[in-house]
């Protein structure tokens, strides 16, 4: 039993809070503590237990954070603010003593760029302060990093390839919305792209590589090579593996919206002058876009997600293996009043603090998801609304 602090009340926050007061065992209690109160008061009322409350926080505030742990004093605090606040949260979890999970790493506002080493630095001292951190505990990063690490345990002497391959096919009505924070999102999908091959980072131009996928229950669809986080921590922890890519899928009208977005200059992450006012057009994208928060009710279709891996089984003979969850947007709905792509990441979430709380996940230093058992964490997602599957010896579409 345990108090926890969620820091971020969006859509990944709301089902975070919805499903760490379904379990009352593990999360005796939880503050819900955000910039906008009011957001945190309406995911309060929405869930109506009380023992859930709501409090206020500048994350980007050191001292206003560690007034807040202080004043709570909890054992973890779930970071689902935005990965510019990492760092600060960070910090005053080393302050305070308290436990630290988030599931995007830390990107500095003025750079579309992310990598770990920021977050990696702070090992020494999470391990001398006797505290975990747990990082990138979202789907990907997240449950694609534990699928990784369950394929090595259970099925692979050595893995050689893996695919991550993420499908949103679902249907939201609107001609053009992010599913998470419009301004992270952007910042991902316009960057170059990035895989690993043979002990290198090989940069494409963004979304340059494609390959049509078939996704289990969703049908065909292009998938286009992507940056993503989780690839740099994959590589280090499973050295076997040779070729690490990411892939994601787009409509094309999604991405002729792109084009125009950067074309004509609102993709800008510095600041312009309009009218004698300082603005970042991306920031003021974000505030004309549709809210992500509220796609769901009218959201159809399905999440699929998963790693393709290749390599040799523990005889020695070649695998492949793939293992994913279908996540449905409108179930995900009826039970948060979410979509899938917040589902699908509050659910790891949740369920990582869970382990660190009961303890299966506690290790003093900075750790990616892929470092602990897999196989508690893989029951709990199943449990709690993602269940998983696994075919074996198949085409897996990436060679
Ligand atoms: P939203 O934009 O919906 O929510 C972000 C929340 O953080 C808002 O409540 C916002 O408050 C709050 N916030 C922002 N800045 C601060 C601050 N300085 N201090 C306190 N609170 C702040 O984002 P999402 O819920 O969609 O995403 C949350 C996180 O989840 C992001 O980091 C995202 O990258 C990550 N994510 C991870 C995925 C994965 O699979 N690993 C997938 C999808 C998302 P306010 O309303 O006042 O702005």
């Amino acid at each position: 039993m345990a108090k926890v602090i969620i820091i971020g009340a969006g859509g990944v926050g709301t089902v975070v809070a919805h499903k760490c007061a379904a379990h009352p065992e593990v999360f005796s209690e939880i503050v819900i503590a955000s910039r906008t109160r009011s957001k945190c008061d309406a995911i309060v009322e929405a869930i109506g237990k009380p023992n859930v409350s709501s409090d206020t926080v500048d994350a980007d505030s050191v001292p206003q954070l560690v007034e807040l742990f202080n004043r709570h004093k909890p054992a973890l605090v779930i970071n689902v603010a935005l990965p510019y606040q990492d760092l600060t949260i960070m910090d005053a979890c080393l302050i305070c003593g308290v436990n630290y999970l988030d599931t995007a790493n830390y990107e500095p506002k003025d750079e579309a760029h992310f990598e770990y080493s920021w977050q990696w630095a702070y090992k020494q001292r999470f391990e001398e302060a006797g505290l975990t951190a747990i990082l990138g505990c979202g789907f990907d990063p997240g449950v694609s990093g534990v699928f990784t690490a369950y394929a090595a345990k259970h099925y692979f002497s050595d893995m050689e390839t893996l695919d991550i391959v993420d499908c949103n096919g679902g249907d939201h009505g609107k001609a053009f919305a992010t599913n998470f924070n419009p301004e992270i999102n952007i910042r991902e999908i316009t960057q170059n792209g990035r895989y690993y091959q043979d002990g290198k980072w090989v940069t494409t131009g963004p979304l340059e590589i494609h390959r049509t996928l078939t996704y289990p229950s969703v049908g065909v669809r292009e998938s286009y090579l992507l940056y993503h986080e989780e690839l740099e921590s994959l590589v280090k922890n499973f050295p076997s593996i040779k070729r690490a890519r990411f892939w994601m899928t787009f409509g094309q009208e999604y991405l002729t919206h792109l084009r125009v977005i950067q074309n004509i200059g609102m993709a800008r992450i510095d600041e312009v002058d309009y009218n004698g006012t300082k603005i970042v057009p991306l920031q003021f994208l974000k505030a004309v876009l549709p809210n992500p928060q509220d796609l769901g009710a009218n959201y159809h279709g399905e999440t699929s997600i998963g790693c393709r891996i290749a390599g040799l089984d523990k005889e020695g003979k070649p695998l492949t293996y793939y293992i994913w969850n279908n996540c449905s947007h409108e179930v995900a709905y009826k039970e948060t009043g979410m979509q899938a792509v917040s589902y699908t990441t509050g659910v790891p979430a949740m369920c990582g603090a869970m382990m660190f709380l009961t303890g299966k996940w506690v290790k003093a230093g900075v750790n990616n998801v892929e470092e602990f058992d897999p196989d508690p964490f893989l029951e709990a997602i199943a449990a709690n609304g993602l269940p998983w599957h696994e075919k074996f010896n198949i085409d897996l579409e990436v060679d």
